[in-house]
């Protein structure tokens, strides 16, 4: 990734793509304290529109607030940015990454005099979990791992070090021919994919689990608002992992995985194990929104 053309954003600057680089002593490389955000930009007729790019940019700030760091610029500025490499790179579609992450003036826990770095990246980045299976659907296993304990890393915080356990949970669902992870929080209930929040159908209403040890996401707000337009009720509770398994369909959102229809969980196939009529509704609807081809949410769109 880090051979090639293009800009990044870093500390207010647009650098050349190679250069942008940090020390071996960088603080958060060694202690995974840090925020980012995971953004999209979609192609419309007006040309690419980053979607939902406040509360993205929101986001950031919460999640820096909650582990007490002090992003050097201001909210104006970050939103700026993320429209800034999207243009500069002349990208018409995009996966942007805004990271903050503490630099390399010292070392150990007590993280005195460290100053803290931001970058803003941005790339063209397909489906995340496979062209083919938005319409097939993905293989899913519940994790071994559980995920964070509200008061282990906090989860309303997108935070760079709470992304190991994702990556475990990864690993071993991928070395076990599935495609993705499904995590329990630490009472067995469960939480979220290693980079979703999960939904199921059953009887015509859509379950998701409440926020405890689920991030707040943002295709997840915006899947309430898309089903309450479609006359579909939403309930957040908590839900087991048999619920999820007798579920009549079952989908991820994510700002990469979009809305990802899941087929089969631990070896029991999903409803008819394929995309179901509802998750098609929403995920027809999601993309469209996206696109700018839906009227309402103009607010969603912030055009390049
Ligand atoms: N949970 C986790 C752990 C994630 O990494 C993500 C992706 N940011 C999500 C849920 C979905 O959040 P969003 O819809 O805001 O991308």
């Amino acid at each position: 990734m880090d051979d090639r053309d293009g800009l990044i954003w870093l500390d207010g600057e647009l650098v050349p793509w190679r250069e942008a680089k940090v020390h071996v002593l960088t603080h958060t490389l060694h202690y995974g304290m840090g925020v980012f955000e995971g953004v999209r930009a979609y192609a419309t007729d007006r040309g690419a529109a980053i979607f939902r790019l406040d509360e993205h940019t929101r986001r950031l700030f919460n999640s820096a607030k909650i582990l007490g760091m002090n992003i050097p610029f201001s909210h104006d500025t970050m939103r700026q940015a993320q429209l800034d490499v999207v243009r500069e790179n002349a990208l018409s579609s995009a996966y942007i990454r805004p990271m903050c992450f503490y630099g390399s003036e010292s070392m150990g826990l007590h993280a005195d005099s460290l100053k803290v770095h931001c970058i803003v990246a941005a790339w063209e980045w397909g489906s995340y979990l496979g062209k083919e299976n938005m319409e097939r659907g993905i293989r899913v296993k519940v994790s071994s791992f559980a995920r964070h304990h509200v008061n282990v890393t906090m989860c309303r915080a997108k935070s760079n070090g709470s992304y190991m356990n994702s990556m475990l949970a990864v690993q071993d669902a991928t070395a076990c021919g599935f495609d993705e992870a499904l995590l329990l929080d630490t009472e067995g209930y469960v939480a979220e994919g290693s980079g979703e929040n999960v939904f199921i159908v059953h009887d015509g209403t859509l379950y998701t689990p409440d926020l405890t040890s689920a991030l707040d996401g943002i295709t997840r707000r915006t899947v309430f608002s898309l089903a309450d337009e479609l006359g579909i009720p939403v309930r957040e509770k908590r839900i087991t992992r048999d619920e999820v398994y007798l579920a009549d369909e079952a989908f991820f959102t994510g700002t990469a995985a979009e809305v990802t229809p899941i087929r089969e969980v631990d070896g029991r196939t999903i409803g008819s194990g394929a995309r179901g009529p509802i998750t098609e509704q929403l995920q027809t609807r999601y993309f469209d929104l996206v696109h700018g081809r839906l009227d309402g949410h103009p607010q969603w769109l912030a055009y390049v």
